[in-house]
C-alpha cells in the first residue's frame, strides 16, 4: 500500500462553491483512505469571502499555502455583492482566482466534457448523437489575448475612443501546450484536432506551424488534425464523437470548452484541472489547481440544490493528474456514472435531488468499488 501523503488546500470560494467543494471533500477522503493514501488537508478563503475578511480577494498567505500545496482545490469565486468592486491593477489583482494561476503557472487547462447515456434528455442533442462523445479541451491559460501587451483604451481626437488587445503568442509558449495535448491524445484514443484563425491572423501562423513540427517530430502516432476554429465549432456540434483531444489557445479554448460542456448536459457536470504541465509518476509536481468549470451560481446559493458533479469529478482528476492513481479516478467516474443511471439528479439535470443525497449515492457506490 501506498503510504505517501498529500497536501490539498481546500478554497470554497463564494456562492455554491463552499457546498460543492465540501461534497468533493468526503469523496476525496473516503477514496484516499479507502487506498491508504493520506491527505493532509487545509482550508482557507478566496475570492468575496477573502475580500470581506482580507481587503483582498487573494492574500499573499493563501497563495504561500497554494505553492506548498501538491494539490489546490477551488469551488467557485464572485457574485453580485464583489463584481463591481474596482482594484487597480491586472487582472490578477482584480481575481485571486487568475492571481492564483498566474502564480503557479498552470498553463495548461484541461476540461474533459462527455457524453452521459443518462442525460440525453437535458442535453440539446438528439437521442444518438452525443451519448459516445468524450471530448478533452486543453486550453492554454497563461498566455495569449488575455494577458499580452499592449492593450488599451484611448480616447481618440475628435470624439470617441479606441481600444486595443494584443494576441502574442512565442514559439516555446506554444510547444509545451502542444506537448500537453499530444500526450494526453497518446493516453486516449490518439487524436489531437488543433483550432486557430491562421487563414487570418498572424499569431495563429505560428500556431500551426509550431504545432504540426511538435507532432510531425516528437508525437508521429498521434493524428493531428489542423481545423479553423470556426469549422471546428460547427463540427464540434455536428458529430461531437469524431473529437478527442482540442488543443486552442486562451481564447479559443475558453469557447470551446464550454461550446464542449453542451455535451454533458449541464454546466454542473464539468470538471477541470489547470496544470503547470504533465508531471510524471514519480516526481512531486508542482501544484496544480482542481475545480469545477461552473461560478457561484448566486441564484441557487445556500439552498442545498448545487449539482456537486463537477466539483466530484475536478477530485478525480486531481487523483489522475496530482498523485497519480488513475484507478481511483476511474472509480470515481463510475460512481458518479451509477448515481446518474440510478437517476439521483439534481434539479439542473431535471431531477430534485439535493447536493448531499447526490454526494450520499457516489459515497456508496465508491464504496462499493473497493
Ligand atoms: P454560473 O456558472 O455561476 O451560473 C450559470 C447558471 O448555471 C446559473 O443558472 C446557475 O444556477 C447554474 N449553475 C451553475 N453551476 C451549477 C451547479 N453546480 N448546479 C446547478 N446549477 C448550476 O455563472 P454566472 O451566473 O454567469 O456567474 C455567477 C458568478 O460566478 C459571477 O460572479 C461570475 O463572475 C462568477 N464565475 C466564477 C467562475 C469561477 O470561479 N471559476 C466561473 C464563472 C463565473
Ligand atoms: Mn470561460
Amino acid at each position: 500500500m501506498n503510504a505517501s501523503t498529500f497536501r490539498v488546500l481546500a478554497l470554497g470560494g463564494d456562492g455554491i462553491g463552499p457546498e460543492v467543494t465540501d461534497a468533493a471533500v468526503t469523496v476525496l477522503e473516503q477514496a484516499a483512505g479507502a487506498s491508504g493514501l493520506r491527505i493532509d488537508l487545509e482550508h482557507d478563503l478566496l475570492g468575496g469571502a477573502a475580500y470581506d475578511q482580507h481587503g483582498v480577494f487573494c492574500t499573499d498567505d493563501t497563495v504561500d499555502k497554494a505553492v506548498r500545496a501538491n494539490a489546490v482545490l477551488v469551488g467557485a469565486v464572485g457574485g453580485p455583492k464583489w463584481d463591481q468592486i474596482k482594484i487597480d491593477g491586472g487582472p490578477q489583482d482584480k481575481d485571486g482566482l487568475m492571481r492564483l494561476r498566474q502564480t503557479l503557472n498552470v498553463y495548461a487547462g484541461l476540461r474533459p466534457a462527455r457524453g452521459y447515456p443518462a442525460l440525453v434528455h437535458a442535453t440539446p442533442f438528439r437521442e444518438g448523437l452525443a451519448e459516445q462523445a468524450d471530448v478533452m479541451v486543453v486550453r492554454e491559460l497563461c498566455g495569449g489575448a488575455f494577458f499580452a501587451q499592449p492593450r488599451g483604451i484611448e480616447p481618440v481626437e475628435g470624439g470617441g475612443f479606441r481600444a486595443f488587445d494584443t494576441n502574442l503568442y512565442t514559439t516555446p509558449e506554444i510547444e509545451r501546450i502542444a506537448r500537453v495535448a499530444f500526450a494526453l491524445a497518446q493516453r486516449r484514443r490518439g487524436r489531437v484536432t488543433s483550432i486557430d484563425k491562421a487563414n487570418v491572423m498572424e499569431s495563429y501562423v505560428l500556431w500551426r506551424q509550431v504545432v504540426e513540427n511538435i507532432g510531425h517530430l516528437e508525437y508521429p502516432d498521434v493524428e493531428l488534425e489542423l481545423l479553423y476554429a470556426d469549422n471546428a465549432a460547427y463540427q464540434l456540434m455536428q458529430q461531437p464523437a469524431h473529437f478527442d483531444v482540442i488543443l486552442g489557445d486562451n481564447l479559443f479554448g475558453d469557447l470551446f470548452s464550454d461550446l464542449a460542456g453542451t455535451i454533458a448536459g449541464s454546466l454542473g457536470m464539468l470538471p477541470s484541472a489547470s496544470l503547470p504541465g504533465l508531471s510524471q509518476p514519480d516526481e512531486a509536481g508542482a501544484a496544480a489547481i482542481y475545480e469545477p468549470v461552473h461560478g457561484s451560481a448566486p441564484d441557487i446559493a445556500g439552498q442545498g440544490i448545487a449539482n456537486p458533479i463537477g466539483a466530484i469529478l475536478s477530485v478525480a482528476m486531481m487523483f489522475e493528474f496530482s498523485f497519480h492513481q488513475p484507478a481511483i479516478a476511474r472509480a470515481i467516474e463510475q460512481a458518479v456514472d451509477r448515481t446518474l443511471q440510478h437517476g439521483v439528479l439534481t434539479p439542473d439535470l431535471g431531477g430534485q435531488a439535493t447536493t448531499d443525497q447526490v454526494t450520499e449515492q457516489v459515497l456508496a457506490y465508491l464504496a462499493q468499488a473497493d
